[in-house]
């Protein structure tokens, strides 16, 4: 608890916090995380998400997506953590939020400066003309088209082999230096370039507070306050003192 008050006082003084949210913050949303035991690595080959499989094999790669994958994503729902963190933004105490997630968590719990460092589910983009779409008007059932070029969609997160969407990431970039406090949630910090914005926050002088049942890459580091706790009940407990 006592971890929890200086959690609190730290962002209730600070003048710019953001958050830096990775899957553990989803875990509790039924959104299974990539790596580790019940991971995606698991039960699917993970060239269904190479760029260039995806290229050349793109209806295989659909009825694979669309197979489970798609469907969790869609239907999650947002947790108290995710919620902890948008009441946060509109009380004016969390500036941004960074996200490794692709899941739409965010922005369905109310979040509205959100930094998508990998993409987004929820969207489809063109692999020739870049339009975008909402996954939602269309059946995945057969591999969607571009409604104005008829080229094959791609899930709007990013694949291997891609790069990481440039705006979202330099305006990471940024917050991760102006900030001074940096909320970490659920990120297990082994996945680069995303894993290096908590260090370069941590280089410009920020208070890095972690959330995590476990410790991560970051925990002996650069961590300030290390809170070993589910982010659900960790952030229901900060938020209730803000
Ligand atoms: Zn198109």
């Amino acid at each position: 608890m006592e971890l929890i008050k200086n959690a609190a006082t730290a962002l209730k003084e600070s003048k710019y916090a953001v958050a830096f949210t990775g899957a553990g913050i989803s875990v509790e949303s039924a959104i299974a995380p990539f790596r580790g035991e019940n991971g995606i690595w698991n039960k699917y080959e993970e060239k269904f998400f190479e760029i260039n499989y995806f290229s050349s094999h793109p209806k295989e790669a659909w009825e694979m997506l669309c197979n489970g994958f798609y469907e969790a994503t869609l239907k999650a729902i947002s947790n108290a953590a995710h919620n902890a963190l948008a009441k946060l933004e509109q009380k004016g105490i969390i500036k941004a939020v960074i996200t490794q997630n692709i899941d739409n968590l965010h922005a369905k719990a109310g979040s509205k400066n959100v930094y998508e460092l990998h993409g987004n589910a929820s969207k489809l983009t063109c692999i020739r003309d870049g339009n975008k779409y909402l996954v939602q008007d269309f059946d995945l059932k057969t591999a969607p088209c571009c409604k104005k070029c008829g080229a094959i969609l791609k899930p709007d997160f990013v694949f291997f082999g891609e790069m990481l969407p440039g705006r979202d990431m330099s305006m990471s970039i940024a917050a991760s230096r102006n900030c001074d406090v940096m909320l970490v949630i659920g990120s297990t910090g082994v996945v680069y370039p995303a894993a290096s914005l908590p260090f370069e926050a941590k280089r410009n002088g920020a208070t890095i507070i972690e959330i995590n049942p476990n410790p991560s890459a970051f925990t002996n580091e650069i961590v300030d306050i290390f809170i070993p706790v589910e982010s659900t009940k960790a952030m229901t407990q900060i938020s209730e003192l803000l």
